[in-house]
Parts: C-alpha cells; structure tokens; sequence
C-alpha cells in the first residue's frame, strides 16, 4: 500500500484548545469559539496547509467541513508540531499516528512571543551600578544580575535619570526599598520595618560625592511612602 497524503488534525477538544490558546496568546488570526462549539465531536478537522507567518508562528487553514471549508488559526510551531498525523493510503486505509506534547497529563501551555523591552533605563543603570561598584548599597550582594539601579524619586513622581536620584540595590531590597520597609533617611542611615538581611545602619555610599543620593529627593521619597503609608490606615 502507498501513502498518499498525510496531514496534521485537529479534534475538537484540541482545536478548542488551540483557538483558546490564540486568544490568550493575543494572535491575530483565532477562530470564532461558537462555530467550534458547533462542530461534531466525532470528526477530525485536517490542517489543509500552513505558512509561516511569523517567526515561530505559524497560520494554519484548518479543515472545518467536508466541502473543504477552513477557518484560519494562528498558532505557535511548537502547538503545530504536538498536533496528530494521519496518514492516509491509497487502499482506504489510515494510520494515526499522536504526538507528544510539550507538557504531560494533558497541561496546558501558554507561549508568547518574547519582545525584548526598550531599556530607556540601560545608561541610568551602567552609572549607577559603576558609582556603587555593582553592589548593593544595603548588603553585601555584589552579582550584577541580582542588582538593581533603584530610582529614589520615581521617575512618575518626577524624578531625574541622574546618579543622585538613583542607588543600587539588589533585588530585595529594591522592592523593600521601593514599597516603603526599608527607607534611607537624609543623613544616610538605612531603617528596616522587619528583618529584611540589613546589618548595615549606614548606607554604603558612592566614592565620589557628586553621586551621594540627593537629600532632596530623599525627602521627598520617604514623605511620598509616609503618604500612601497613612492612606491604608
Ligand atoms: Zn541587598
């Protein structure tokens, strides 16, 4: 016997899931849930053919009738690649033949295209870690992917992209720092509200003075975390 086309499928169920996974995926191309809905559970929907669309997506003409009807679907090659195969022959016969998916007992996967944010930050955080020598001004943790350059003014609040307005600090203590547990009052001394690894009572400030934090803005920080603190009261 001779194989004569073989294609991948949807069943319901995982065409369901599919257009599910467009939508959450925020894809362009999805199909409308109710004409899925209103398809039978005992038939196989082919995939008639496929472009790439995008990198790592692919546009698929999904089958949706027997008059070779199809609705497109936007899906990534990974989901693409976990569909089945059916191979048909040229006696009648067929064979299926079911993928592996990504994620075992029938989990499901979410997949989105990674777009890798414009870092306005980048130079703000190189001058403020270099001022610091890439450790945190709090601890002792001197991993440059574990640090951050904190703004002390946010920059919402109208704070500069400036050294002074800025400290390093890891990650931690960014988000201590930033929702008001650890505070830095205008003389430089670090206040924990809870044991957050500080043993420093000083902060470790930069060699130059032109970089020590700005006490204005320290100000205006620690009045700004007062205020929201007073408004949860
Ligand atoms: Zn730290």
């Amino acid at each position: 016997m001779k194989k004569f086309e073989e294609l991948r499928f949807f069943s319901k169920p995982l065409l369901k899931e599919a257009n599910y996974a467009a939508h959450r995926e925020k894809r362009s191309k999805c199909i409308n849930p109710e004409l899925i809905e209103n398809l039978s559970l005992n038939s196989i929907y082919h995939v008639l053919k496929f472009w790439y669309h995008k990198k790592n997506e692919l546009r698929l003409f999904v089958e949706i009738n027997d008059k070779g009807e199809f609705e497109l679907l936007d899906t990534s090659i990974t989901r693409y690649e976990s569909l089945p195969i059916i191979r048909y022959f040229d006696n009648g016969k067929y064979e299926i033949d079911f993928q592996k998916r990504p994620y075992p007992n029938g989990r499901e996967w979410q997949e989105t295209e990674i777009k890798k944010p414009v870092r306005k930050q980048s130079k703000f955080r190189k001058n403020v870690l270099e001022a610091y020598s890439n450790c945190c001004a709090v601890c002792d943790i001197n991993q440059p992917s574990l640090i951050r350059a904190a703004h002390i003014l946010n920059v919402k609040d109208g704070g500069p992209d400036t050294i002074n307005n800025g400290i390093a600090l890891c990650v931690n203590h960014e988000i201590a720092f930033d929702i008001g547990i650890l505070t830095i009052t205008t003389d430089y001394k670090v206040k924990t509200k809870n044991d957050i690894g500080v043993q420093l009572q000083k902060l470790k400030l930069p060699k130059s003075k032109n970089y020590y934090p700005n006490k204005e803005y320290l100000k205006k920080k620690n009045e700004i975390i007062t205020a929201a603190n007073n408004s949860y009261k």
